[in-house]
């Protein structure tokens, strides 16, 4: 064991380390400047165990209702022997789709070989079409080989792999939920990037796997299979990024007290305590990607980071709420570098007193709206804006066959 590896060992107590798969590879590039993250993942802790023992369980995961759903939409479209599913992919890709190709499950094969198995059949696949169902899979994370067990197909047609994603949500009128996109693109970038790797170390050159996904999913309210191109190039970065930075670990550690632990055995208060002293970078986003989210929101309370990126991009430089209204209310000048951000403070508390004094001056001002949360009704942008997505990474029209 390196000291690292006895480091990592000692963070993750006595207990073995968790082991990554795809989702929560994915997962990785959800806060990719957060060390504490970092950290606890390349230590293979059991961050869902540490959570609920610092008193904040995590919240998130699939429902077994959309599990069950997501096999049965997988088996119904598989169920021809992939007939179908080629016919889509084909035609997505601009294959020709009357060309015969030959499926192979890998699922079928021993357990103990499968990834040989798999290495074996995708890196000597000639040039006839084919699909590879359930192929095992492997990438390093943090110093560990770690095995992928995709539910997808791979693809070779017209001279191109491509990645294949049989995903259960609804695509509408070429709509699909935009977070359900953004997720199963960043987990369709693992498998492209595990792909790559593969082929590379065959020798053969990695861009033969197309960045273009390709993402099967059922059309309107119906069960009818659509198929729809993803580009990841962009997630294949921050993948790629996120993985070299646990791969430097040492560098990560270096700033982390020698004492730290995050054994989920530990008493409470000394886990909070030294969570506290490895930097974290709470956003809204970690809430659907980082079993900690609830412990760090808390932890960020008061903090501009807190409210998402683009508040804390508009208000670069200033940390805190209280520092946001003390700039805008006057009561205190701007430190160097903060007056762009206080200026802007401090015309948008004027045009808001204007605003509340014109509504409380003028003629039936809110006479039909008295205060409270039914004032809300009458605001368009808001919580309420995430029911209605429209373009963005959920628009799938033009895209789909
Ligand atoms: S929840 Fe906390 S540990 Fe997890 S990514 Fe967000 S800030 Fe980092």
């Amino acid at each position: 064991m390196t000291s690292t590896e006895q480091r990592l060992a000692a963070i993750r107590g006595d207990v073995p380390a968790r082991r990554h798969n795809a989702r929560t590879i994915a997962a990785l590039t959800g806060n990719p400047g957060c060390t504490r993250r970092a950290v606890l993942d390349s230590a293979g802790v059991d961050k869902p165990k540490l959570a609920e023992r610092i008193g904040f369980p995590a919240r998130f995961g699939q429902s077994r209702f959309a599990i069950s759903r997501g096999n049965a939409f997988e088996a119904q479209v598989k169920s021809d022997g992939g007939t179908e599913l080629l016919r889509l992919v084909a035609e997505r890709v601009g294959a020709d789709p009357e060309e015969p190709a030959t499926w192979t499950d890998l699922n079928a094969a021993d357990p103990t070989d499968r990834y040989d198995r798999s290495r074996d059949l995708l890196t000597t696949a000639g040039d006839a079409p084919a699909l590879f169902d359930h192929p095992l899979l492997s990438l390093e994370v943090a110093g560990q080989r770690v095995y992928l067990e995709p539910d997808l197909v791979a693809a070779r047609l017209a001279g191109r792999w491509h990645v294949v994603e049989i995903k259960s949500f609804p695509v509408v009128d070429g709509q699909a939920d935009p977070a359900k996109v953004a997720a199963a693109a960043i987990q369709s970038a693992v498998y492209v990037l595990a792909l790559r790797e593969l082929l590379a170390a065959a020798g053969h050159d990695p861009e033969l796997v197309s960045p273009d996904v390709v993402l099967v999913c059922p059309r309107d309210f119906a069960n009818q299979p659509v198929a729809s191109l993803v580009d990841v190039r962009r997630q294949l970065l921050v993948l790629r990024r996120q993985l070299d930075r646990m791969a430097r670990i040492d560098a990560l550690l270096a700033g982390v007290p020698e004492d730290f632990t995050a054994d989920p055995t530990a008493e409470p208060a000394a886990l909070v305590a030294a969570l506290r002293t490895v930097e974290a970078r709470y956003a809204p986003d970690c809430l659907a990607a980082c079993e900690l989210a609830f412990f760090c929101r808390d932890e960020a309370r008061g903090q501009t980071g807190a409210l998402g990126r683009p508040v804390r991009e508009a208000l670069g430089g200033v940390a805190t709420v209280a520092d946001v209204l003390a700039l805008a209310d006057g009561v205190r000048p701007a430190e160097p570098g903060q007056a762009e951000a206080a200026a802007l403070l401090r015309a948008a508390a004027r045009l808001r007193a204007e605003a509340l004094a014109q509504s409380s001056s003028g003629p039936g001002a809110f006479a039909q709206q008295p205060a409270g949360a039914g004032a809300l009704a009458q605001q368009p942008a808001g919580a309420g804006a995430f029911a209605q997505p429209s373009a963005g990474a959920g628009a799938l029209a033009g895209r789909s066959a």
